[in-house]
């Protein structure tokens, strides 16, 4: 299949284009369109077999769920019954990180299909900052399930040429809107109610939204914290399950490994000195560039993600890039990672990059 790039400016009047992007996808097709976050692969959500399309090319298990992406925080209604006592807090949660980089878990409304939410009976929604995939959802007038448009555990794409690396050949339209300004998939959320009846989210993916923002609102409860708010079962990541084994993950945004380059990846602990092998050749993942460890002769390649400055949002836009450059570099065998300062958006980039260098299959 021949895949069609269209430029797109937000800047400008892009309705003849998300017009055309919406006749794709009410056909049945899938399309590449980017967010702040990074490129996601869309399916209109209400049809189920664009969305097992969505599966199929990504050659994603089925049962890990999709976001929903919503035109407007007004367009929730539609999709999900949000139980009385939590209204409160998705309001003030959509106030303040709405549109942006934040997905909620809410109990989904009969009308979203079992294949999006992988038999859950919740459902991820999110209204992004991104006004082309804004732009596309309204002219398409459903929900956009859309994962980011990469294979399956492999590095998520943050920019158009990304895309067709991973998936060029296998869908018909790619937008092109240039590099995604946030770089980091959406922080994912489960609003619930703690043992005191108190508002809370249950962290179930570390994002752009830290915990540090989140606390502003509400407390934040690690992913397998059971409450009283939730007796319709799911409460993803909760561990051990029947006969005191682990469960399945609910879904691989939370398998151990992910976010994998082809190359294998470790990270750099800084409490042992590297000890690098005979003949392999190292390239160097660092923060700004100036460390001890990046001074070492022994890296073919050093590239860092915040040059100079270190500043984490900008190591986070380029993360993946930088991930992505070292794996196509033909002079790396093994790519090495420094660690990166463990708050605000570095809890979300460590996570990422733990995930990278843990083997292909393996679980916590
Ligand atoms: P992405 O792969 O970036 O599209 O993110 C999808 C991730 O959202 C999944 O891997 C899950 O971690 C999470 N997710 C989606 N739907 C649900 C749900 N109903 N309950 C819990 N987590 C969900
Ligand atoms: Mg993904």
């Amino acid at each position: 299949m021949e895949t069609r790039v269209i430029g797109v400016d937000p800047l400008e009047d892009c309705r003849a284009v998300y017009r055309e992007a919406a006749a794709v996808l009410a056909d049945g097709g899938l399309v590449a369109i980017p967010t702040e976050t990074v490129y996601g692969l869309g399916a209109d959500a209400f049809n189920t077999e664009a969305v097992a399309d969505v599966f199929a090319v990504k050659e994603r298990p089925s049962f890990d769920p999709l976001i929903c992406h919503l035109p407007s925080a007004r367009a929730l209604r539609d999709i999900v019954e949000i139980p009385a006592g939590l209204q409160p807090l998705v309001d003030a949660l959509a106030r303040e990180f709405w549109p942006g980089p934040m997905t909620l878990v809410l109990p989904r409304k009969a009308c979203v299909p079992d294949i999006v939410t992988s038999g859950l009976p919740t459902v991820a929604c999110r209204v992004p900052s991104h006004e082309v995939m804004r732009g596309v959802a309204r002219a398409l007038g459903h929900p956009i399930a859309a994962p980011s448009a990469n294979r399956f555990g492999h590095i998520s794409p943050t920019s158009a040429s990304a895309v067709l690396t991973e998936l060029g050949g296998k869908i018909p339209l790619v937008l092109d809107a240039g590099a995604c300004s946030e770089g980091l998939e959406s922080t994912i959320l489960q609003p619930c109610l703690d043992e005191k009846g108190k508002p809370a989210v249950r962290l179930l993916r570390e994002g752009p939204v830290t915990r540090e923002k989140l606390r502003k609102i509400c407390r934040v409860l690690k992913p397998g914290k059971k409450t009283s708010s939730d007796p319709e079962a799911s409460v993803p990541g909760s561990g051990a399950g029947e006969n005191g084994q682990e469960e399945a993950p609910t879904a691989p945004g939370m398998l151990k490994s992910h976010y994998a380059p082809s190359k294998p990846l470790m990270l750099h602990n800084p409490r042992e000195a590297f000890q690098p092998e005979p003949g392999v050749r190292y390239g160097l993942i660092t923060y700004q560039g100036d460390s001890e460890l990046a001074a070492q002769d022994c890296w073919t390649e050093v590239m860092p993600l915040s040059p100079g400055s270190g500043r984490l949002s900008e190591a986070a836009v380029r993360l993946f890039a930088v991930m992505r450059a070292m794996d196509e570099s033909p002079s790396v065998d093994v790519i090495i990672a420094e660690e990166l300062p463990l708050q605000g958006l570095g809890c979300a980039m460590m996570d990422r990059l733990t995930r990278a260098a843990a083997k292909r299959g393996e679980t916590w």
